[in-house]
């Protein structure tokens, strides 16, 4: 059974064009407007809609790019959680372990 917990990170896009992605933050589904949900599974879930998908169909806007939603890579969003102290206190390192794993390479 995965767990999931809130998505509190910097902005994998901008991360991804180089910039540092500003402070973490809380993510919202852009459809329906519900906090969205991390899990180890490597998948986002929508708190109010249920959508669950995995990470690397997802696309971000930050309000450095507010509605130009931007890709990011594995490895710019394997950056962005493994740096995020919030979620990586509360979901621990065995989660992050096994996020990094089903996370894949793209
Ligand atoms: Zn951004
Ligand atoms: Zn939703």
């Amino acid at each position: 059974m995965a767990q999931y917990f809130d998505l509190v990170i910097r902005c994998p896009a901008c991360i991804a064009d180089g910039r540092d992605g500003g402070l973490p933050g809380y993510w919202y589904h852009h459809q329906c407007g519900g906090g969205l949900q991390i899990g180890d599974d490597a998948n986002y879930q929508c708190k109010s809609c249920f959508q669950r998908h995995h990470v690397r169909n997802w696309r971000y806007a930050c309000e450095q790019h507010e509605s130009d939603f931007r890709a990011t890579t594995s490895a710019h969003l394997a950056n962005a959680v493994s740096t995020a102290g919030q979620l990586t206190s509360v979901a621990g390192r065995r989660w992050l372990m096994t996020f990094l794993e089903n996370l894949g390479d793209w």
